[in-house]
């Protein structure tokens, strides 16, 4: 039986990728391998939404070649883009490049292997067991942030009908999960592309009846793209967690409008103010971008003192890194020196870690819902509604269960706690 083994790296969006094409396989008759060279297909699912990223998809390339023997690699994600045959010639080892979600491209090359037998005739996705599981809604993004290369890689928006969301999220909850989380760059622009043009809110509407699912999560949202309907749609669905990602990316106005984001700092406070009123205790997430061309000390402080004072559960903060072919790349200097872009990031984890150590202090001797996922060095770890993780220890098989536990210590990443009888 040939074996494949995947290396993964980037968003959500990728380890949903890297998971279809996994199940694939192995619908397709293949087996996983936990290590490279007990391999004969190796995917490397890309992401080059950072240079830091970039690099390291480089070196995982250039260290394949010392084990690549007949070994086949594929490469796919991000860097993948029109130009195939000049990342060919740049890594020669790279047997086949399809863009993201091209799987029909996959296919048919293994099938040319006769590393699956020609009688497959499409995508065959083996549905085993899984307490969550991430579902692709839509594909590509329109936004075109001046700062981000996604659009480029990834192509236009592209959402699936409701019926095809549905029928694979009951397909997945008879095999036994029990929280999903929809993925796309852009959640909130969900269906105008389909008949009748379907908003999120009614997607949610239809998976919240769905018997056996428990839990419904979405991501990411965009704060222009943000309504009503939704946030509505989160306060009064009973199996729509408590949780939504927000990215707001800076907190001056000049700079959003720099970047392309479509919304001002002020409709950005009022947005997470009226989700606030209508979800009280929902946890938010955001990303946050330093060091964009030209922001001054003056434009860092004001997102430094936005993250202050709205109190984000978790922030992702990055360096800006200029991507080649944006817009940013090619008409802004990128004029925050590194020193000064990394001293940046460093004011706002450190803030971050004070932020969340409040927050999360706040849930000691509290009972929380946790859905477990696994189990690491001897104990089980699971998920909130409110996505925060948490471990405990129980000697029967908690394995996709959902748990009432007592929090017991906290730290700014994670809950430790006791089961309740
Ligand atoms: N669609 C989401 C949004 O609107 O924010 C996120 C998608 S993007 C792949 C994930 C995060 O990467 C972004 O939120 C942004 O903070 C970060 N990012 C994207 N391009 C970047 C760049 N050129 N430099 C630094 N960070 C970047
Ligand atoms: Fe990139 Fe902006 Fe699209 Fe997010 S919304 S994927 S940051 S272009």
């Amino acid at each position: 039986m040939p074996r494949y083994h995947i290396w993964t790296i980037g968003c959500q969006m990728n380890k949903a990728d890297s998971a279809f094409i996994s199940e694939c396989l192995e619908g397709m008759g293949m087996h996983p391998a936990d290590r490279v060279d007990e391999a004969d297909v190796v995917v490397l699912n890309s992401c080059v939404v950072r240079q830091s990223a970039e690099n390291r998809v480089v070196n995982k390339l250039n260290s394949f070649r010392s084990v690549k023997g007949d070994r086949i690699l594929v490469l796919t994600g991000c860097m993948v883009d029109s130009d195939i045959d000049g990342l060919r010639k740049s890594f020669p080892q790279v047997d086949l490049a399809f863009p993201p979600q091209d799987f029909n491209t996959l296919l048919s090359f293994l099938k040319e292997r006769r590393l699956v037998s020609e009688g497959v005739g499409g995508i065959e996705v083996a549905s085993k067991f899984r307490p969550t599981a991430l579902v692709n809604i839509i594909k590509g993004c329109d936004n075109f942030c001046s700062y981000c290369i996604v659009p480029y890689r990834r192509g236009r928006e592209e959402s699936r009908p409701i019926a095809d969301v549905v029928r694979e999220v009951e397909g997945l909850t008879a095999a036994g999960t029990k929280e999903i989380t929809l993925l796309g760059q852009n959640v909130d622009s969900y269906g105008y592309d389909q008949p009748g043009k379907p908003v999120l809110a009614d997607l949610l509407a239809e998976l919240n009846c769905i018997e056996g699912l428990s839990r419904i999560r979405f991501l990411t949202s965009h704060p222009k793209d943000m309504n009503r309907q939704l946030i509505e749609a989160v306060a009064n669905l009973g199996k729509v967690c408590e949780h939504m990602s927000l990215p707001v990316q800076a907190g001056d106005d000049d700079i959003l409008c720099a970047m392309g984001r479509g919304y001002t700092l002020e409709k950005y406070v009022r947005l997470v103010e009226s989700i606030r009123r209508a979800v009280p205790g929902i946890a938010l997430s955001t990303d946050v971008i330093v060091g964009f061309p030209g922001e001054s000390e003056g434009q860092f402080s004001k997102t430094y003192e936005l993250l202050s004072a709205l109190r984000f559960d978790t922030v992702h903060v990055a360096c800006y890194s200029p991507r080649q072919g944006t817009v940013a790349a090619r008409e802004m200097e990128d004029d925050v020196p590194a020193e000064e872009k990394i001293r940046r990031r460093k004011l706002v984890e450190e803030l971050q870690e004070g932020i969340a150590f409040e927050i999360n202090k706040e849930l000691l001797g509290q009972r929380v819902e946790v859905l477990v996922e696994g189990r690491k060095k001897g104990k089980w770890w699971g998920r909130t509604r409110t996505d925060k993780l948490v471990f405990f220890h129980d000697e029967a098989d908690r394995l996709g269960q959902l748990v009432d536990i007592e929090v017991t210590d906290t730290s700014p990443w994670s809950l430790q706690g006791e089961s309740v009888a």
